[in-house]
This record gives C-alpha cells, structure tokens and sequence, in this order.
C-alpha cells in the first residue's frame, strides 16, 4: 500500500472555521495536523466573494476572533479585502503556514472503521489519513447557480456573486442583477454608477435597515492599540445588544413590528415612486428573512438607469431576460446573486461513514448533528458551523469559538480513551438534540414570518439557525457529555490478526 501522510487531525477548509479550528489545535498542544484548502489561498467566503461593495454587515469588531482582536478595523463594518487580509494575518500570527496544504480539494473522505481512521482522497492524487476530521467547508462556499432555460445559451457575461468575473467590465454596459438577498444589496449600489441600464429581477423583496458604517478613527484605534481593554468593551457593548434581541426572533416575533417601521422609513426617505416603494415593500414579517443592511440600496434604486422587475428570471432567450411576469430586457451580462447551496451542500456527498452511507443520504430526511457538530454513524468526524449554528443577527465567530470549546474538548476525551478508540454520536442523542432545537424553532420568525429563505430545507424544516442566544450555545457546547457518544473501539479480533501478522513479518 502507498505510504500516505498520517495526522492526528485533518481540518477540512481554510475559512474563519478552519484558521480558528487550527489556532485552537495549536493551543491545545497539538501540532500533528493538516489544513487542506481547495484554492490557493486561506479565506474561504472572504476569499471568494470579491464582488464589488462586499463587506460584512456584522461589525467587525464582533465579527473577527476573540483570541486575536485587531485594533486597526478601518471601519465599524469593514470590506471584503481587509477581513481577507485580517485571515491571512491570522494565518501568519499562529503559525499556520506549514500545516496549510493549498489546492488539496476533497474528493473523497472514507471512515475504515477497521483501522479507525479517515482516509481523505483529493483531487490532487494525494491522500491524507487522519483519526480526526475537523470539516470546516462551510454553508455560504458553494454558489447555487439558478436551473433558467436558456442561460446557458446566453451570449454575454454571466456570473455568480462568489465567483467575480474581475475581468468583465461592466461600464457602460446594459447589467441584469438577478436576487435580492445580502449580497445583491451590495452589489446594486456599486454597479449602478457604472452600468448603463441596471434590471434588478426581485423575487421577493428584502426588509432593508440602514447601515450606521463609518470610518474608526485614528484616535478610537490609538485606544485600542493602547488600552487594549477598550476593545473587549466595545466587542462586549456589541455582542450585549445582539443578545437582547434575540428573544424578539425566538419568542416574540409580535415585537418586531416596530423594526418593520423603521425599515419603511429607510426606504421611504429615498423611494418617492409611490408605485416603486409599493413593489419594494415586503408582505412577511420582518426577520424571516435575514434582515439586510444598506444606506445606499435604496438611493441607488431611485437612480434613472434602474429598473426594479418585481418577479424572478424565468427565461433567457439570446441576449433578452424574461421575468415570470413576462416583462423582458435586453441586456450584456447578468449577475447571478442567487445564494449558496446551504441544505444541501455538495461536501456531504463526500463523506463516507461507518456503514458505508454518504453523510448526504443520512441528512435525507434533513441535516442534524448533535450540538452542531457530530453526526451519527460518522465517528471522529465534526463539523464546524454545522447544522443549526447559524445566526440571524449576530456574529457567526461567537458560534465558531463555541464549536472551538466541543472539539478541544472532543480531542481531550479521546485522550482519555487512548489511541484505539473513536467516538460516534448515538443516534438517540442526535434526536434529542434535534427535537429540543426543533421544538424551540416553531415559535420563531425563521418558521412563522410567512417567508421561504435558504434558512428551510427542502422538506420546510429549519436545519440551519440556532433558537437561542450565543451565550446558550456557548453552554451547551463547553465540554462533551461522554454519554452522549458511543466509543468505538478496533475489534479485538482485528488487533490479533494485525499483531501475528506484524511479528510474522519480523
Ligand atoms: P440569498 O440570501 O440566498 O439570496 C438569493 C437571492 O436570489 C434571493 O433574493 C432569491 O429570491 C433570489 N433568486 C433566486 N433565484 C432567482 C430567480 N430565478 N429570479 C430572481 N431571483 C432569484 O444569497 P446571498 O445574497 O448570496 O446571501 C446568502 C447569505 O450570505 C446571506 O443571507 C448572509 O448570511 C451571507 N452574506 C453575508 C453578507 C454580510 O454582509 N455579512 C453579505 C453577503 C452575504 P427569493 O428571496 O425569492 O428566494
């Protein structure tokens, strides 16, 4: 058999999950692990979406790592290019280069519950064997490319969000954006400048609220670079907040009326088109859907070169768009901002478990995994940003560090057990977990505000949200509750087999 490199710990991905997986590994003591990354560098969504406008709408003073603040966000809600350059330095800072292995795409990772290990194939012939996998890959990674008859015929640009065609120059040109969600909203304020004519195809209108972003000063980052307390004070005002609404989306989605109202103004101050605000104006509660935030969307909609479709794209013939109302453009490119494949994203198809079944055709019935994490009949095997972790309105690396806490722990409690054991969800506790989450989720505006999002499955269930605030999560997830997981051990039988053959071989 080929001599394969042997880890203890295999992280799948280079994201946020993946960096704070392998600065954590490092924390703990252990060095023996890999990062394998499909691209050729470290970043994931921040790496992939370059789109112009992106940024994130979650201040960056939350929303980057807790273990390593940066005193030097240059705006409360910075762009795309300096939370891809914080990542890298991420990288830098905790010694993460050399257990990077860049352009390794997973193909193929297979539990051989005799030897109790993972074997990770990748595109690139190589393959890695690990005891532990740490899938990091990831909801937002793979764009979900709309199935519209003639689209492939079309002779212009197109292009999805996450994947930036930076060579298309769309000055002058005649643009069909198509979506309506976080990042389209981004997109439509810095393409109408430039475009010619800009045809937004809106399925579904989004609650849009302003966003206060605006330069850190020189003197706010002076503060935190000297006092670095500051900054934990202002990460903890923000965190503080988000956890106070949080039971609004959970419990009381009756509250959130009042945020409905300052939305409408939002859009009222810059739509004056009684007709143009009618069609933009949502029919389900707000926070069903995320909530969007932009000051320039709605201006940029009130430009003359703009028009607002309000029906989905349904057709292309040639170079013309046609919405399901059948209103019709002619136009030079289009931009797919049509989302990612977050229910069903393609690395589960990839993960091959102890009884021999993709992790896909055991998430059949819809995903779940004990505290987010581990799946049944998936032994040494945990996912980070897994199902039901997501959030609404918080900062999705408070969730991260949370998922941080389980896998030291998880490590730990394999230690214990010593080198020939594995742990395996039980699948009572899986369904425990679930029907807890589940039952919490039927008050929610996710599942009440009258609204389909990629939140839902396919079968309507909401697999990808968590019900409760970041601190709960946080709790839920601080150790592992050993019984909670079966160990598995290599058969006794196996291990005899091995050691004859071992002392036979000399
Ligand atoms: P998304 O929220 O899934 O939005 C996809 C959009 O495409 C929806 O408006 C959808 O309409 C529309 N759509 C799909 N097929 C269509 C068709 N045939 N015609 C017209 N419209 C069509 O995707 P996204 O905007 O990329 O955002 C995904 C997630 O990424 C966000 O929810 C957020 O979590 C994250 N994100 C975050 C930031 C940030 O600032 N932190 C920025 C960007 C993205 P329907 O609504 O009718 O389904």
């Amino acid at each position: 058999m080929a001599q394969h490199e042997h880890v203890r710990v295999a992280v799948i991905g280079s994201g946020f999950g993946g960096l704070g997986a392998a600065v954590r590994l490092r924390r703990e003591g252990i060095t023996d692990f890999v990062i394998l990354e499909r691209a050729g560098s470290v970043g994931g969504t921040w790496r992939d979406n370059s789109y112009p406008g992106c940024a994130c709408d979650v201040p960056s003073h939350l929303y980057s790592f807790s273990f390593a603040p940066n005193p030097d966000w240059p705006r409360t809600f910075s762009g795309q290019e300096h939370i891809r350059a914080y990542l890298e330095h991420v990288a830098d800072t905790f010694g993460l280069r050399p257990h990077l292995r860049l352009n390794h795409e997973v193909t193929m990772m297979r539990w051989d519950g005799d030897e109790l290990h993972w074997v990770i194939e990748s595109a690139n012939g190589t393959t890695v064997v690990a005891d532990v996998v740490v899938s990091a890959t990831g909801p937002l990674s793979d764009p979900k490319m709309p199935d519209i008859p003639g689209l492939a015929d079309f002779p212009g640009k197109v292009f999805h969000s996450a994947r930036w065609d930076h060579d298309a120059d769309l000055t002058g040109k005649r643009v069909a954006m198509i979506g309506t969600g976080a990042s389209a909203i981004q997109i439509v304020p810095a393409l109408q400048p430039k475009a010619a004519r800009l045809t937004l195809f809106q399925r579904t209108p989004p609650w849009v609220m302003p966003r206060m972003d605006r330069a850190i000063s020189g003197a706010e980052r002076w503060l935190h670079r000297t006092l670095p307390f500051t900054g934990t004070a202002r990460r903890g005002l923000l965190w503080g907040i988000r956890e106070l609404q949080v039971s609004a989306f959970t419990k009381h989605p009756d509250q959130l009326g009042l945020v409905e109202r300052i939305a409408k103004s939002n859009m009222a101050r810059s739509i004056k088109d009684p007709a143009l605000r009618a069609k933009l104006t949502p029919s389900y509660r707000i926070g069903c859907k995320r909530i969007l935030l932009s000051s320039a969307y709605y201006p940029a909609l009130a430009q003359p070169n703009v028009d607002v479709v309000a029906s989905g794209l349904s057709e292309v013939r040639g170079s013309t768009v046609v919405a399901s109302d059948g209103t019709e453009a002619e136009v030079d490119a289009i931009v797919l901002g049509t989302g990612f494949h977050v229910t069903d994203m393609p690395i589960a198809d990839r993960v091959v478990g102890a009884e021999g079944v993709t992790l896909a055709e055991s998430w059949k019935g819809g995903m779940r995994a004990l505290r987010g994490a581990s799946a049944a009949g998936f032994p040494n095997w945990m996912t980070i940003i897994g199902p039901n972790t997501g959030l609404g309105n918080s900062s999705m690396i408070l969730m991260i560090e949370a998922q941080l806490n389980y896998m030291a722990d998880y490590l730990r409690q394999l230690d214990v057990l010593g080198g020939r054991a594995a742990l395996d969800a039980r699948p009572s506790a899986v369904g425990a977990w679930n029907r807890r989450v589940q039952d919490r989720m039927r008050r929610t505006v996710w599942n009440t505000g009258g609204c389909t999002s990629w939140y839902l499955d396919a079968n309507g269930r909401n697999t990808t949200v968590w019900p409760g605030t970041t601190a709960e999560f946080r709790r839920a997830t601080r150790t592992v509750d050993i019984s909670e997981y079966q160990v598995v051990r290599v058969p006794a039988q196996r291990d005899a087999k091995k050691a004859v053959a071992e002392e036979v071989a000399g």
